[in-house]
């Protein structure tokens, strides 16, 4: 009589425990990251002698993209996420040291985060950067959610063979976090509410979940009175005129020139050729220490 019981028990424990094993897939399946490697390798752009930025900028992209990095870290780690940090402070670390890092981890996302500079102040907005074909959607997704909360321009998702993300095994990409040398965006780049909020957003693209509400910055809340500057008038040059690609290495070059060693290539140029380069001039300077 007692056989058929333990057998009752015995099928009943074999249900069980294949319960517990589809949950167990189940769990991992639905794991933070959605399909992704849950080791998130960021990237913190420049440091040490590189301060990032154009000659003479007054906030240091080193600091503030150090600061959203680790910002970053600590919300994806609340997330359950591995995060692995290129650099945790204030020294330079070689772009092939950076990649190897991020090499060294199979199936981890790469995420750098940077700030933009101009040598025109008025030049604005985020932009985000994908080189690899399996990283558009996550710069995408990033990217989204970023706009959502900069109240700035949508520069939009470019793809460019940066060292970084061309030198990279893994998904990676790029974000600008807005201009540094745009008083306006610098201003909510020192705000510490706002460093957040662009964690928060870049968390959420990792995680590819979809952009939050747009909340305005209000004095008291997410930003200070003196964040809240006016928006910026006036025509935007950067955007009526297309990006300049790797050719602004060279004129980022030349600009840190002696102007005595300049002046022989200009008397060469021909006229048109100095019209090009005046013209260019004002445009938005791509950061050629990310080549
Ligand atoms: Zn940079």
């Amino acid at each position: 009589m007692t056989r058929p019981l333990s057998l009752f028990r015995h099928r009943l424990l074999s249900r069980c425990q294949l319960v517990a094993f589809a949950l167990a897939i189940l769990t991992l399946c639905a794991s933070p990251a959605r399909g992704q490697g849950r080791t998130i390798v960021i990237d913190p752009g420049h440091g040490g002698h590189d301060r990032g930025g154009v000659p003479g900028q007054r906030v240091s992209e080193k600091m503030m993209a150090l600061d959203v990095a680790q910002r970053l870290r600590s919300v994806l780690q609340a997330r359950g996420y591995r995060v692995v940090m290129t650099r945790n402070s204030d020294v330079f670390i070689p772009l092939g040291t950076r990649t190897s890092i991020a090499n060294s981890y199979r199936g981890a996302t790469f995420v750098s985060v940077h700030f933009n500079s101009a040598s025109r102040s008025g030049a604005n907005g985020i932009e985000t950067y994908y080189y690899r074909g399996d990283s558009g959607g996550l710069a995408a997704s990033i990217h989204r959610n970023v706009v959502a909360i900069a109240p700035t321009e949508n520069r939009g998702i470019r793809r460019r063979a940066y060292f970084v993300l061309r030198r990279t095994n893994n998904p990676g990409v790029l974000v600008e976090c807005g201009f540094l040398t745009n008083p306006t965006e610098a201003g909510y780049a020192l705000n510490p509410s706002y460093r957040q909020r662009l964690a928060e957003a870049i968390a959420r693209g990792i995680q590819r979940l979809p952009s939050g509400p747009n909340k305005p910055l209000t004095a008291g809340s997410a930003a200070s009175a003196d964040v809240l500057a006016p928006t910026i008038s006036g025509p935007d040059v950067v955007r009526a005129a297309p990006r300049p690609r790797r050719t602004s290495r060279v004129r980022h070059y030349r600009s840190s020139r002696s102007k005595k060693s300049a002046r022989p290539r200009s008397k060469r140029s021909s006229t048109p050729k100095k019209k090009r380069k005046r013209s260019s001039s004002s445009i938005i300077q791509v950061d050629w220490r990310l080549c």
